[in-house]
């Protein structure tokens, strides 16, 4: 059996949902999302540390989380669903001159875009997290207007929203295929029905390049294994305690329940559908956690998780058409940062899928800026 839609997302996570709700707002017509788990957001954004900062070092990542900050501010105006975003900031704690220097340029640039950021001192640092060893910290940086969003909070916000506007959701529907007539995009094959459509919205986290595929199109997003730990209880650890990132080791750490979320990215990882818990990557984390705060001397360990970033080669998002395909839309690669930039990315792939002017100017996350060697580094990457 065949239906027929004006718009097909494939990928029931943040993104996915994010962009179908942005769609239905700018009356693109019949959408549907297609979701092959049983529920929706299972997929990295299940995974992911909830951390939203607008601290990078290019614009346009400086912007798309200026953009989503305020858009989780207003969150449940829009959607009609209240979320949970606790803004008590993000600090990188620095630890040597190059570190300074490095984050010094990128406060300059993110405060000429209007974001308020401090550069502070050990004593500072100390007074906003009692719990941190800093006699080798020589500055910290710190915005008080990032945070944590709850992601399962933002997944039903916009899964909720979604529907109210008519968006059609179909879970355990994968797809396998994309029907293809010469150069254009003509529908979906699924799991199940088959569904007509002139336009397909790739949104499937890290499995975007299997997507992609289905088109020819190579796609330069990989899967690359994270993981995170939880601990226990902490009686130390103050409602308004911040996300640290340590900047030399690579180790970020915030509130979670009444403990702490520990979490480190691992050069070393290899790309890999592979989100098995490995117990050296795990003991490397606490091994960090307790080099920085001491008094987890006593912590007991609760959980311990993986999941996987969908990551582009210079740590930018892809969002836009494909070059070759006709009917091919991108919103991924967000590379570790897929939660924060949600709301921001919905709104514009659905400004440019409408062929309006986007709120950003998102032209430095073309698809094509590898192939004309315009890809831009960002290098406050955790
Ligand atoms: C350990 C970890 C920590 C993280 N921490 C943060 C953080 O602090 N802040 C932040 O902003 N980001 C963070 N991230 C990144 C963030 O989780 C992702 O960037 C974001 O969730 C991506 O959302 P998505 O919707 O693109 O992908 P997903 O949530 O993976 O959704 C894609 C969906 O597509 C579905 N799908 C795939 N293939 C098909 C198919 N063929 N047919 C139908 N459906 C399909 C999947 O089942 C999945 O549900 C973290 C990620 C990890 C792994």
């Amino acid at each position: 059996m065949t239906s027929r839609a004006d718009a097909v997302v494939i990928g029931g996570g943040i993104i996915g949902l994010s962009t179908a709700f942005q769609l239905a707002r700018h009356k693109f017509g019949k959408i549907v999302v297609l979701e092959k788990e049983m529920l929706l957001g299972t997929g990295a954004t299940a995974k992911c540390a909830g951390g939203v900062r607008a601290q990078f070092s290019t614009r346009i990542n400086i912007e798309m989380s200026m953009k989503s900050e305020e858009m989780l501010v207003g969150f449940e105006e829009t959607t009609g669903y209240s979320i949970v975003f606790d803004q008590n900031g993000y600090l990188f704690l620095l630890s040597d001159e190059k570190e300074l220097e490095d984050f010094t340029r990128a406060v300059e640039l993110q405060r000429s875009l209007g974001l308020k950021v401090d550069i502070i001192d050990p004593d500072e640092i100390s007074r906003i997290a009692p719990p941190i060893r800093t006699n080798d910290i020589i500055k910290g940086t710190f915005c008080p207007d990032d945070g944590i969003a709850d992601p399962s909070d933002m997944i039903q916000g916009y899964a909720t929203a979604a529907r109210n506007s008519g968006v059609e959701i179909s879970l355990e529907t994968e797809v396998t295929g994309l029907r293809m007539e010469g150069d254009s995009v003509k529908g979906v094959i699924t799991s199940g029905d088959e569904i007509e459509t002139a336009l397909v919205v790739n949104a499937a986290g890290p499995y975007a390049k299997i997507i992609a595929k289905m088109a020819g199109v190579d796609l330069l997003v990989e899967p690359i294994r994270r993981q995170i730990v939880t601990t226990g209880p902490l009686d130390y650890i103050e409602p308004t305690f911040p996300m640290i990132v340590d900047v030399k080791s690579g180790l970020y750490f915030h509130k979670e329940s009444p403990g702490l979320l520990l979490g480190w990215a691992d050069p070393k990882v290899k790309p890999a559908f592979d989100e098995s818990v490995d117990p050296d990557y795990t003991d490397t984390i606490i091994m960090k956690a307790l080099d920085r705060v001491p008094w987890l001397e006593t912590a007991e360990m609760a959980k311990s998780w993986a999941g996987l970033y969908e990551t582009t080669p210079d740590h930018h998002a892809i969002i836009g058409f494909a070059d070759n395909v006709k009917g091919l839309f991108f919103v991924n690669g967000f590379s570790g940062h897929g939660l924060m930039h949600a709301p921001a990315a919905g709104l514009v792939a659905a400004e440019l899928i409408c062929g309006k002017k986007t709120t950003i100017d998102i032209s430095p996350l073309a698809f094509s800026r590898f192939a004309r060697g315009e890809a831009i580094e960002e290098t406050n990457v955790i």
